[in-house]
């Protein structure tokens, strides 16, 4: 385990911003974060766990340590005829734990596919996408208390899992390091009857453009790989974050009034009578899609996320998406809150 200094973390955040952090350690295993936690050197320091670094805007220097996850190894708890509980730890590639499930068929996350990222952070903002959520799938995890460096198990009622939500991002919020992430897969064969969630998106049209007639855990995969690589932009050829803002859920009654000036304005009724509208639909109706402010901008095929087109500070993506914030406001009384982690 080395202990850097001064180090920046443009490669170490998917938007690209060229902070530094005072110090810097990778850790390999949760008994070096225990030594981190101990030593005298830097245990008072202020911490940020990184994973990925693709939920997350630098807006100035980090002043203390900042921590890379690099804790690896994927392993099957228990099985059963029909399911698998899986472990991930949580430095592990997300992205490569879902095609090691779908290799060894074991169906539940293929619809989150190519969502950047660490197994960690996943349940940070109960990842989801096509209609699939963490939640749906999630067993339990192992997090260390930054504090006393104690290991507490988290199960599914403990992490008060909503859109986009989960404990660790309110009540404790910087308070635990998560080590590891166990879900609870369907093994998927020829004998057991398996619900493909296909409805979401244009994953069915996808499906059909790629001939994947008989349905598999593969195919959901690539279909869904390659409807995120047409839609999304590359954070390696343009930094951005995904989705910069979370959809807003507004009550029925403020729906019922917009509609009324907005006949096409798209929504989506939840189980509790209130309704979810795309943001990305209400920022490029206050004209911000495609739109080009100094060194960043809206992405012009998703205005929802904001891109960094070469130097821009985290500063300025925080200033424009305060203004686009705005201007949602006041066109449509909406507020908009960002998903990204802002730091
Ligand atoms: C192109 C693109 C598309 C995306 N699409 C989606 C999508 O479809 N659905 C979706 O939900 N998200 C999406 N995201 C957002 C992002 O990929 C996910 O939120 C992902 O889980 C973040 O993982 P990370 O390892 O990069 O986390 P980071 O950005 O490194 O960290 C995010 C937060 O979690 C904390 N954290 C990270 N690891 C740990 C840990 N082990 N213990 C405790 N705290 C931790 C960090 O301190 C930070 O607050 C997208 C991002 C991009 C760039």
């Amino acid at each position: 385990m080395q202990l850097k200094e001064n180090i920046s973390l443009k490669q170490f955040n998917t938007f690209g911003i060229d902070v530094s952090a005072k110090y810097f350690c990778e850790i390999n295993s949760v008994d070096e974060y225990r030594e981190l936690l101990d030593s005298k050197t830097i245990s008072a320091e202020k911490k940020l766990i990184l994973g990925g670094g693709s939920n997350i805007l630098f807006t100035k220097n980090f002043d203390g340590l900042v921590i890379r996850n690099n804790i690896r190894g994927i392993e099957i708890v228990s099985e059963t005829e029909t399911h698998v509980i899986i472990k991930a730890a949580a430095g592990e590639s997300w992205h490569n734990l879902v095609l090691w499930c779908v290799a060894n068929n074991y169906g539940g996350i293929e619809n989150l596919s190519l969502i950047p990222g660490l197994a960690g952070a996943a349940p940070m903002q109960n990842i989801g996408a096509y209609g699939v959520e963490i939640k749906d799938v999630f067993h339990q995890l192992e997090a260390i208390d930054a504090h006393t460096g104690e290991l507490t198990m988290f199960d599914l009622n403990d992490c008060h899992f909503g859109y986009r939500e989960s404990v660790f991002k309110h009540k404790y919020k910087d308070q635990f390091l998560i080590s590891s992430l166990s879900l609870r897969l369907t093994k998927v064969s020829s004998k057991t009857i398996y619900h493909y969630k296909t409805e979401y998106g244009d994953v069915k049209a996808t499906l059909s453009e790629m001939r994947a007639y008989d349905l598999s855990l593969k195919a959901v995969s690539d279909a869904i790989i390659k409807i995120r690589s047409s839609k999304l932009p590359d954070p390696k050829v343009i930094g951005n974050a995904g989705s910069f803002f979370k959809n807003p859920v507004i009550s029925k009654q403020q729906f019922e009034t917009l509609v009324m000036k907005y006949p096409v304005m798209p929504s989506y009724l939840q189980k509790d009578g209130t309704v979810k509208v795309p943001a990305g639909w209400l920022i490029e109706q206050c004209g911000w899609k495609g739109k080009v402010v100094g060194n960043t901008g809206a992405h012009a095929t998703q205005a929802l996320v904001l891109v960094n087109y070469g130097n821009a500070t985290g500063k300025e993506i925080w200033n424009l998406a305060m203004e686009i914030q705005q201007s949602v406001k006041e066109k449509f009384g909406i507020d908009i809150t960002p998903e990204v982690n802002v730091v």
